[in-house]
């Protein structure tokens, strides 16, 4: 059996390079630059209006007011989409609307609330500073600019922002891909309305899914099989000409006569890079590698299977993507005196109470069974005690939170 530290830093060794590809705006979201995105023109692209209103020369009406108009020929207007050809003269003024290109020789905006029309005039009535309401060219971005750092990811805002500079194709690491195989002859479906006696439902493939899509992941396919080496053997070659970055099995990892993942794997090509881990829960945990395919054999038991999710598999599949997953943590204080009296590190699950202006409080999960869903269901996170370690109460402990 190796200790946690040890089996994260093989991990850590045996990931392939996170893949590169160039791929369309329409297919990046969700997905890590790899690359510096650099404004390649100004934004805004023209000098434009902020505000629907007359487009006029700060000289001509510098000193407009309610009570002494200034009143300018109206010659014409610059529309969003349509500008004005021709030029603001002295004593002139162009109808504007927002995001209308400013006319050459206007170098103002006055809002509509501002002017009165009469006829072929426009009467202004208020002005407060040369250049009010309009946008300038380049004030947000100048070509060459600094759009996006390589490592973001890539969302409905950041995917904007490259729509509205012609970024069109994107470096990314790309999602990496899961397939799921998911392992036991006494399981049902959740939807079984004939479930036996004898069978339990199979929470594990929509547990696994789920989280595999929390990670960023792309879920490829899930099968199925019964506690049979030939199936197991089967599925496993199936996923691994599917070509998919990661295999995540669930349950048939232990030390039972049915248990067939670790020699299905095996038969399957892979190398096993660990099997077992001095942890509670998620001793089993299985670890192999076939070229740049990985492929994890987590315990059957829910609380397991997530728990060596969350510390082994997500960090993995954030790496794959050219990132890291950083866990949230609190410091906390436990009022119960909390020992480890046993041989494996152990993740206890907790509750957080939290306190204003005082540190939060965890409580011990009352149950902690690796087959008792609530354990994780019901808390908030857990904290890690190494064995014979022991918090004394109120002592305080970093909170890994869910
Ligand atoms: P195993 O790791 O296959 O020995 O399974 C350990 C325990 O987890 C057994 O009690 C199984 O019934 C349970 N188990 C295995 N697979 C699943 C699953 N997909 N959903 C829920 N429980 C499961
Ligand atoms: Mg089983």
């Amino acid at each position: 059996m190796i200790s946690v530290q040890e089996a994260l830093r093989i991990l850590q060794d045996n990931i392939p390079p996170a893949r590169r590809d160039m791929v369309p705006l329409e297919a990046a979201y969700g997905n890590f630059l790899y690359e510096d995105q650099i404004a390649p023109e100004p934004s805004p692209r023209y000098t434009s209006s902020a505000m629907d209103g007359f487009a006029v020369r700060w000289a001509d009406c510098a000193h407009a007011t309610r009570e002494h108009p200034v009143a300018l020929e109206l010659i014409g207007e610059s529309q969003a989409g349509i500008p004005f050809d021709g030029l603001v003269r002295g004593g002139s003024a162009v109808r504007i609307s927002t995001g209308a290109v400013l006319p050459d020789g206007a170098d103002t905006v006055i809002r509509q609330e501002d002017t009165r029309e009469t006829g072929d005039h426009v009467e202004i009535l208020a002005i407060h500073a040369l250049g009010q309401d309009v946008r300038r060219q380049g004030e947000e971005f100048h070509a060459g600019d600094l759009l996006l750092a390589r490592g973001t990811r890539l969302a409905a805002r950041e995917l904007a922002l490259l729509a509205a500079f012609g970024i069109c194709l994107v470096p990314v690491h790309v999602q990496p891909q899961v397939s799921l195989l998911v392992t036991g002859t006494e399981l049902a479906r959740p939807d079984d309305q004939q479930i036996k006696p004898h069978q339990i439902r199979d929470s594990n493939s929509i547990m696994l899914a789920s989280a595999v899509r929390d990670a960023g992941a792309i879920l490829r396919s899930i099968v199925r099989v019964s506690d049979s080496l030939k199936e197991t053997i089967a599925a496993i070659e199936q996923a691994v000409a599917a070509d998919v970055d990661v295999i995540l099995c669930s349950g048939g990892v232990s030390v039972g006569q049915h248990d067939h993942v670790k020699e299905g794997a095996l038969a399957a090509g892979f190398t096993e890079l660990f099997w077992k881990i001095s942890q509670k829960p998620g001793k089993p945990l299985l670890a192999c590698r076939r070229g740049n395919t990985l492929l994890f054999g987590l315990p059957g038991n829910p609380v397991s299977a997530f728990m060596c999710f969350s510390n082994y598999v997500r960090p993995v599949l954030a790496t794959l993507q050219g990132t890291s997953s950083v866990s949230r943590t609190l410091t906390a204080r436990s009022p119960e005196r909390l020992v480890n009296s046993g041989k494996r590190t152990n993740f206890i699950r907790v509750t957080v109470e939290e306190h204003p202006n005082e540190l939060a409080i965890i409580r011990e999960m009352a149950r902690q069974g690796s087959h008792m869903l609530s354990s994780i269901v019901h808390a908030d996170g857990y904290i890690v005690l190494e064995p014979g370690e022991v918090l004394e109460a109120n002592g305080l402990i970093e909170v890994v939170l869910f």
